[in-house]
Order: C-alpha cells, then sequence, then structure tokens
C-alpha cells in the first residue's frame, strides 16, 4: 500500500486517530495525538499496484493470479457503487480446446472470467439501453507465448500499461459516474482472454447481458497508462457518423493532442463489438518499447494522464449515455480476416524483428534482427524501415503486430523495405515464437 496520501479534504480522507497515553507515559513522554491508522479512497495507482504484484504471476487467463485479480476487481466495482448483474460479478468462459492458441499457451479448458458491473441508468426507458466501458485485465503470465522478449520465458510479465491501466481507470470512470448517473445503464467489463484472441469480449458478444441492439456503443480502454505530450490515440472514430464531432466537442475543454482514427478492427476487445455491427472506440496512449517484455511495470505508468484520460473518457460515456437517440453505425469489411470474433486471431508469426520504438518514419524503422531468425534469413537488416507487409500496409508497430498476427508460422510472406533510397522486396518464411 502506498504511503503517499493525497492533501487531506482533496480526498475527503477519514482519518481515524487514537491516543496513544500509556505507551507515551511508560516512554516518559507527554501524552499526545498519535494517528493509528487511515481510512482514504483507494488511487488509481493503488489498484495497478495491486494487478502488478509479483504474486498474481502475471494474470494469465485461467490462472490463479487472474482469478484474484477477478476477485480484487469484483469488490472494487461494489466499492464504487455498481450492482452485479442478475447472474453475479462474474461470466465464465472456458478456453476452447481448438482455440488457435491452446496449443501454445497451455490453457485449454481452462476457465476465464469477465467481471462484469453495472450502473442503472436513472432514466425510466432509456435505462434498458446499454453504453459498455470495457477494459482487459489478463496479461501474458510467465511469457514466452505472446512475449516480445524470447529470452524471458519463466519470467512474471506484469502488464501495467497492458492493461491494469485500463482496469484502474475502468474502476475510476465507474466512481465518477456513479454520483451522476446517465440517463442510459452503463455496463462496465473487465474482460479476461484478451491477450489469448479476444476470448472474453467475444463470449460478451455471444452473451450479452444488455441486447446488442440497444447496446449504443462499446468503449475500450486498452493502454492508457502512458500518456506522452497529451497525445490520445482513438481508433474507430469512424465507426459512427457522429463520433468525430463528440470527440471534438469534448475535447474543446480537455485539451488533448487527440488523434481519433480509423475503423473499429484493432487488436483488442473492440473487435468483437464492431464485428457485430457496433459503434466502438479505442482510447490508446500509444506503444512504447516496454510493450509485451517484463519491463511494463508500474513505476511508468503517467498517473495524472491516467487521470486526465478518464476524465475525458468519463465525458465520452456520459454524453452516450445522455443522447436521446441512437448513433448511426459505420460498418466496414473486416480487415483482417482472422480478427472476426468467431474466429478469433491466431497469435501470430514469429518475424525476429527489434523495431527501433522511438522513429516513426511512416513505417517500423528496425534497429537490427534477432540471430537466426526468419527475419535474418530473408536479408532484413538494421535501419531497414518495413513499410508492408504481405497485403497490409505497415504504417507503425501496430499495424505491423495486427499483420504478424494475421498469418500463421510456416506462412511465406514478401516484405516491402525502405533502404536508404531504395524500396526492395524481400521475402521472408514466418517461423514460430520462442522456436
Ligand atoms: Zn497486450
Amino acid at each position: 500500500m502506498s504511503a503517499r496520501l493525497r492533501p487531506a479534504g482533496l480526498a475527503a480522507a477519514l482519518i481515524l486517530a487514537a491516543a496513544s497515553s500509556s505507551m507515551a507515559q511508560q516512554m516518559g513522554t507527554a501524552p499526545r495525538v498519535v494517528p493509528r491508522f487511515r481510512v482514504r479512497p483507494v488511487l488509481p495507482l493503488d489498484d495497478i499496484r495491486f494487478l502488478t504484484a509479483d504474486r498474481l504471476g502475471g494474470r494469465l487467463t485461467g490462472s490463479p493470479g487472474a482469478d484474484t485479480a477477478a476477485a480484487y476487481l469484483a469488490r472494487r466495482f461494489r466499492a464504487v457503487g455498481l450492482q452485479p448483474a442478475a447472474g453475479g460479478w462474474f461470466q465464465q468462459f472456458t478456453v476452447a480446446r481448438d482455440a488457435p492458441v491452446a496449443r501454445h499457451a497451455n490453457v485449454a479448458g481452462l476457465t476465464g472470467r469477465n467481471v462484469i458491473g453495472l450502473l442503472p441508468g436513472r432514466d425510466p426507458v432509456l435505462r434498458h439501453e446499454a453504453v459498455i466501458v470495457g477494459a482487459h485485465y489478463d496479461h501474458l503470465g510467465l511469457g514466452g507465448f505472446g512475449s516480445l522478449d524470447p529470452d524471458s520465458t519463466g519470467a512474471v510479465h506484469n502488464g501495467a500499461d497492458d492493461n491494469a491501466s485500463g482496469a484502474a481507470m475502468l474502476i475510476q470512470i465507474a466512481e465518477r459516474l456513479a454520483a451522476t448517473p446517465p440517463a442510459r445503464t452503463v455496463v462496465f467489463i473487465a474482460f479476461s482472454g484478451e491477450e489469448l484472441g479476444l476470448l472474453g469480449s467475444a463470449h460478451y458478444v455471444k452473451q450479452p447481458i444488455y441486447p446488442l441492439s440497444t447496446t449504443v456503443a462499446m468503449l475500450n480502454l486498452d493502454m492508457v497508462g502512458r500518456l506522452r505530450q497529451k497525445r490520445l490515440i482513438v481508433y474507430g472514430a469512424q465507426t459512427a457518423k457522429e463520433f468525430p464531432a463528440l470527440l471534438d466537442s469534448l475535447n474543446w475543454h480537455a485539451g488533448l493532442d487527440l488523434k481519433a482514427q480509423g475503423d473499429g478492427y484493432g487488436p483488442s476487445d473492440q473487435s468483437s463489438f464492431y464485428a457485430a455491427g457496433r459503434p466502438v472506440l479505442h482510447f490508446f496512449t500509444d506503444l512504447h518499447e516496454d510493450y509485451h517484455r517484463t519491463t511494463d511495470d508500474w513505476q511508468k505508468i503517467n498517473v495524472e494522464g491516467l487521470e486526465r484520460v478518464a476524465g475525458f473518457v468519463t465525458g465520452a460515456v456520459t454524453a452516450l449515455g445522455n443522447r436521446p437517440g441512437p448513433l448511426t453505425p459505420v460498418t466496414a469489411a473486416p480487415r483482417l480476416p482472422s480478427l472476426g470474433a468467431s474466429a478469433g486471431p491466431g497469435y501470430g508469426a514469429y518475424l525476429g524483428t527489434v523495431p527501433d520504438m522511438t522513429d516513426n518514419p511512416g513505417g517500423v524503422r528496425l534497429l537490427g534482427v534477432r540471430a537466426g531468425s526468419p527475419a535474418e534469413r530473408a536479408g532484413l537488416r538494421g535501419d531497414d524501415v518495413i513499410t508492408r507487409i504481405g497485403e497490409l500496409r505497415v504504417p507503425d508497430l501496430q499495424a505491423m503486430t495486427a499483420a504478424l498476427r494475421s498469418h500463421q508460422p510456416g506462412d511465406t510472406v514478401s516484405i516491402v523495405v525502405r533502404r536508404g533510397a531504395d524500396t526492395t522486396t524481400v521475402r521472408a518464411t514466418l517461423g514460430t515464437r520462442g522456436g
């Protein structure tokens, strides 16, 4: 528990003090009032530190650590004023034996748990409609499968930004909205199974608490703890006609450097809802060098930034929860066939590049390639800028991750690179992660 307290008053801390006169007398000093313990609100960083403690083991879906995280989140949901659904706080699903990931991650047959809390709407009619706010809480466990650092297998991957940050923000938003609930019901969902291929959100879409036809929108928080230069990316801005203007007007006061763009397909839980025809937004404070590595730790979270983004998203939920009519969805053909909710993404194939996270010259610049990797065999090398993999443009690392996820190990793909003044194409036969 953090020893740091917010200024009294701001946080309305309840301070219980007790006189410790007998001890003072024994020590021969004058009796004085000593605060014995303090009850104060739980701060976002407390939630993140709980979820990223080593004893939770990296929160791999189906593991005891993930169950501890789920129980904690349910307690926090209740503490900030949410209610359980008719079936309780947990929505369980089983990782299918034939799930694309089950072979690699040893999770077939295990039980994942979505944690669901409701904030009933205050309008007697509109309360039967819903706005969903979601964030996955599972992570990569002890690495190996899914880790971008093949040498770290066996080390706990704590996943502070990915995605304890989103889970903590979920609670922040719930707490703020509970004070003045919007007209529609807000459904808060902490998803499991995201890292294994959006399993928890795919399950919810099949068994929603409120019908999807009356679910106005789904807002996803995934990696929201590293706000830098006020830059907030919002994917899915093109999934409802009303979104661009709404985001603009919210940002009039928030003053963020907002990058609102794109359709609703991306490598996180919003894809499950977009595939089901719902407008979606994915809030994201961008990739960094600790992504899917053991160094994604709580000390690197920008707490002020997290609270700032929480305020922005709270405004969006309020606006969506109170607007008189539904949104006008804009659907698109799936960009990545494998990201459909039913198919589930393959975990993806291994290329073995070391991307330069600080430079984004309209592609992914490489610092180097791993020895013996498919990238090395294909002739890729440091300073190459990858701009295309197979059918997909690769403007940034997230797109590259998505491109690799759309392929299976053993696929041979053409890779377009900028090398100095030239553009060249190489062919690489993709491998298996860690293999
Ligand atoms: Zn992740």
